[in-house]
């Protein structure tokens, strides 16, 4: 399991020094070599990379054409509880947050199904939970995804991570791929922000990615929050996690997320900012690194950068996301999970990103392949 590879080969403190330590002769290397290490990667995140920028941006923008074509795949979110036993300090939902709880009745979801399709021609929906293994576990889950199959090809989750044999089963209703952050890598400081309930166990959540390998989920997300730790040395970490998984579960696809923290009612102040420039060198840093990887910019960036970095690397956006349970149809004042920052209507967003030379595309599956 990762959490075991991750003890035995990689140290934080090492990573981040070797980080800071990388020199514009690492980058050129990196730069020329057609497969990249994760040293390599390590290098082109670097604070050393930043004058190499617009080399960067023209090599990611080749290489996802290469790959993608002109492509941007397009989701949106549905979220189905704010329901959650954890107590992630910069989370709105936390389970100390005096907040109305709410967890969807498969009618009020199918709802926002409608509503959703009365929105845009959406075909890939991301379902969204808090973790109350309990109140909406598996078998609310799994309701959830037998709700929705009907209206869209595609349906990804993003809940609390799951058995093995759990993620087997939803894959029978429908589910085709799996999102979940692992927040941050620093097992250290991982405690402090994830103080209680089942998300307090690191080990549990780095290795649901191994259970979702087994299980044969068609498309795993990953991510790390950032604003917690060294965004650089959390990001090697999620490389290394990626590559790993690669190795042994090479018929999964897989994508990256990078979210920014956004203000919560959890008041949480990020404990490190990654700027715009960063957030693009990264983007192309990972895209230079793994062709083959998704990489999803969600409503948390605006909407101008989201535009701004379309044509160099991303290949998946959502759209006229709501971060609050029953918010398109049932609730739409209930409280959300953090502020978007991009609210343009789904049919802007795509409008935009033809008039860029981008096809916006809002259906890549079909049921019939699952
Ligand atoms: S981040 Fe997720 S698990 Fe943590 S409190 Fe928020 S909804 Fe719950």
């Amino acid at each position: 399991m990762f959490s075991d590879y991750l003890k035995s080969n990689f140290d934080w403190d090492t990573t981040t020094r070797d980080i800071l330590a990388m020199t514009s002769a690492d980058v050129e290397q990196a730069l020329s070599r057609e497969r990249l290490t994760d040293r390599d990667f390590m290098a082109l995140i670097s604070p050393a990379a930043a004058p190499y920028i617009e080399t960067m941006a023209q090599r990611s923008r080749q290489i996802t054409e290469r790959r993608f074509g002109k492509t941007i795949s397009i989701f949106i979110p549905l979220y189905i509880t704010n329901s959650c036993t954890n107590s992630c300090v910069y989370c709105g939902f936390n389970r100390h947050n005096k907040i109305p709880r709410v967890i969807l009745t498969p009618e009020q979801i199918e709802a926002e199904c409608k509503a959703i399709k009365e929105m845009g021609p959406f075909e890939n929906l991301l379902i969204v939970t808090g973790e109350n293994p309990l109140m909406a576990g598996t078998q609310y889950i799994e309701k959830a995804l037998q709700v929705c199959r009907p209206y869209f090809s595609n349906l990804t989750i993003e809940v609390m991570p799951l058995s093995t044999e759990d993620y087997a089963r939803l894959t029978h209703s429908g589910l085709n791929g799996v999102i979940c952050f692992q927040e941050t890598y620093n097992r250290d400081r991982y405690k402090i922000y994830h103080p209680a309930g089942m998300k307090s166990k690191f080990e549990w959540r780095c290795d649901g990615f191994d259970r979702m390998g087994m299980a044969g989920v068609h498309k795993i997300g990953m991510g790390v929050l950032i604003g917690l730790e060294d965004w650089r040395t959390d990001v090697t970490m999620m490389a290394r996690h990626l590559t790993y998984l690669r190795k042994r579960y090479w018929k999964t696809r897989y994508s990256v997320n990078f979210p920014r923290m956004r203000p919560s009612e959890s008041g949480f102040q990020p404990n490190v900012v990654m700027t715009d420039r960063e957030l693009a060198q990264l983007t192309f840093a990972f895209r230079i690194f793994d062709p083959d990887v998704d990489i999803s910019y969600s409503t948390r960036e605006e909407h101008s950068f989201r535009n701004n970095m379309a044509t160099l690397g991303v290949t998946t956006m959502s759209a006229g996301s709501k971060t609050d349970p029953g918010g398109y149809a049932t609730y739409p004042e209930s409280l959300e999970q953090f502020a978007v920052s991009d609210s343009a209507d789904p049919r802007v967003v795509a409008a935009d990103l033809r008039a860029l030379g981008r096809e916006p595309v809002w259906k890549d599956w079909d049921r019939v392949f699952d």
